[in-house]
C-alpha cells in the first residue's frame, strides 16, 4: 500500500483541476496578450479563474492578486519591495517576523539585514504560537512591515493573524501574512483581516506546482521583482502562465466548497489518528489540536531519531516528514521543536503526518500499524531510549497530551 501524509509539501492535482488545464497546452496555447484568436480564447477561462481566486479569499475587486511563481516568489517580492520603497530610501529601517517562518521569508528576512535593515524574530510560547500583544511589544516608529505567517507548516499552529492585523493598522505598519499552510483548511477573509499583503501557492490545495499568487490591498503598491511587459498591470511581467492560473481558479474553488469537510471529517479523522498515536508511551504533540489545521501532526516519538522513523515508514509506502520539506535531507533538530525549547530528544524526534480530503481511514489504519512495529523496532536499538528511565520527566508540558 502507498500512503501520502505530506500534504503539508504538497498535494496531488484534483483530477477536475487538470481536466481543466489541459486544453491550454496543445490545444489553447495562445499567449493573452497576443492580438488573435488564440489570444482571445483564454481570455473567459483566466477571467472565470480569476473570479475564483478572488471569492476564494474574499478580495473585492479593487484589490489585487497578483499571479506569481510560487509562494517564494510571493513572499521574495514583498520583502524585497519593502527594502526598495523604505530602508533603502531611509524612511524605515525595521522589520518584524516569527521565528517560525518558513524559509523563504526567514532568508528574505536575513538578505534584508546584510543590506541595514533591523529584523525582530518573535518568539512562539509552549504551544507553539505567536502572542499577538508580542508584535506590540517590538513595533516602533521605524517599523516598516509586520510578516506572520497564518498557519505553521510544521506544527499546523494557527496564528492570531486578526487580532496582529489590528495592532498594525493600530500603529500604520504595513501587514504581510504567509497564507500557504490556511488555504482550504481555515477560513480566510482578507477584509474582516487588516491584511496588506498575502502570500499563498496552489500546489498546497491540490492546484498545480509553479504557480501562486500575491494578494495586495488598494493602495500599497509593491516595486516589481520583474520588470518587464505589461502583464498583471506590470506588478509581475512574464508571458502568463495560463495552464497554471485555470489550474489555480479551480482549485480554489474546490479548497473552498471542500473547506467544510476538511474542518469536520479530516478533522474528525485526524484527531482520532492521533489519540492511537499518543496512546504510544513516550509521545509529545506541541500545539494543542483545536489550535491547528484540521489536517496535521507534529509528534516526537521520544529516542526515536525523525529520521530512522521515516526510513521505516518510507520502506511500507508511507510518505510523510519530519518537519520542512527542505529540512528533510539533513538531519537537523525540527526547528518549531527547537524554538519551543524542547530538549534535544525531542526536537530529533519530530514526525509530521500531513492530511488532505483524499485521505482514507483505510490508508490511517495501516499506517498506525507500521508506526506501532516501527517504535518497537526503533527504540529496542535506541541507545537515547533504553536508557531513559520509566516515566521519565518529558522536556515539555504534557498537560494537553
Ligand atoms: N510558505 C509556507 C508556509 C510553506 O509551507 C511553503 C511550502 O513549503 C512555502 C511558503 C513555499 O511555497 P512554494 O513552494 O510555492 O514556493
Amino acid at each position: 500500500m502507498k500512503v501520502y501524509l505530506d500534504n503539508n509539501a504538497t498535494t496531488l492535482v484534483d483530477p477536475h483541476v487538470f481536466e481543466q488545464m489541459e486544453p491550454f497546452f496543445v490545444q489553447k496555447y495562445g499567449n493573452p496578450n497576443s492580438l488573435h484568436l488564440f489570444a482571445s480564447e483564454t481570455h473567459q477561462p483566466l477571467k472565470t479563474a480569476m473570479e475564483k481566486i478572488y471569492a476564494g479569499i474574499h478580495a473585492p475587486r479593487e484589490d489585487s492578486v497578483v499571479i506569481t511563481s510560487c509562494a517564494t516568489e510571493s513572499n521574495n517580492w514583498v520583502f524585497k519591495s519593502i527594502y526598495f520603497e523604505y530602508i533603502l530610501t531611509g524612511r524605515k529601517n525595521h522589520i518584524i517576523i516569527s521565528e517560525v517562518e518558513h524559509p523563504s521569508i526567514i532568508s528574505g528576512a536575513k538578505f534584508l539585514e546584510t543590506l541595514g535593515c533591523r529584523v525582530t524574530y518573535l518568539p512562539i510560547n509552549k504551544e507553539g504560537i505567536i502572542e499577538a500583544s508580542t508584535v506590540r511589544d517590538y513595533i516602533t516608529n521605524k517599523t516598516a512591515l509586520v510578516s506572520i505567517m497564518m498557519a505553521n507548516n510544521e506544527t499546523g499552529a494557527i496564528f492570531p493573524v486578526q487580532e496582529i492585523g489590528e495592532i498594525c493598522k493600530e500603529f500604520n505598519v504595513l501587514f504581510h501574512t504567509d497564507a500557504v499552510q490556511a488555504i482550504g483548511k481555515i477560513p480566510l477573509d482578507v477584509q474582516s483581516f487588516n491584511i496588506d499583503y498575502l502570500t499563498f501557492s496552489a500546489h498546497k490545495f491540490h492546484g498545480p506546482k509553479g504557480i501562486g499568487a500575491l494578494y495586495i490591498k488598494k493602495g500599497r503598491e509593491l516595486t516589481p521583482l520583474f520588470h518587464g511587459g505589461s502583464q498583471m498591470g506590470g506588478h509581475r511581467s512574464g508571458t502568463l502562465n495560463v495552464a497554471g492560473i485555470v489550474g489555480m481558479g479551480k482549485a480554489m474553488e474546490q479548497a473552498i466548497d471542500s473547506l467544510d469537510y476538511e474542518m469536520c471529517e479530516i478533522r474528525e479523522m485526524r484527531d482520532a489518528f492521533e489519540d492511537k498515536l499518543l496512546k504510544i508511551k513516550d509521545t509529545f504533540v506541541v500545539t494543542p489540536r483545536e489550535k491547528r489545521t484540521p489536517n496535521t501532526i507534529l509528534i516526537s516519538f521520544r529516542g526515536i531519531e525523525g529520521e530512522s522513523m521515516l526510513w521505516d515508514l518510507n520502506r511500507s509506502g508511507i510518505g510523510a516528514s519530519t518537519g520542512s520539506a527542505c529540512a528533510s535531507e539533513d538531519l537537523e533538530a525540527n526547528s518549531v521543536m527547537e524554538a519551543i525549547g524542547a530538549d534535544d530528544d525531542l526536537a530529533h524526534t519530530a514526525i509530521r503526518f500531513s492530511l488532505s480530503r483524499y485521505t482514507t481511514q483505510e490508508e490511517l489504519d495501516y499506517t498506525l500499524g507500521v508506526v506501532l512495529e516501527a517504535v518497537d523496532r526503533l527504540r529496542a536499538i535506541s541507545s537515547s531510549y533504553a536508557y531513559a528511565p520509566e516515566g521519565h520527566e518529558s522536556g515539555l508540558d504534557s498537560h494537553h497530551h
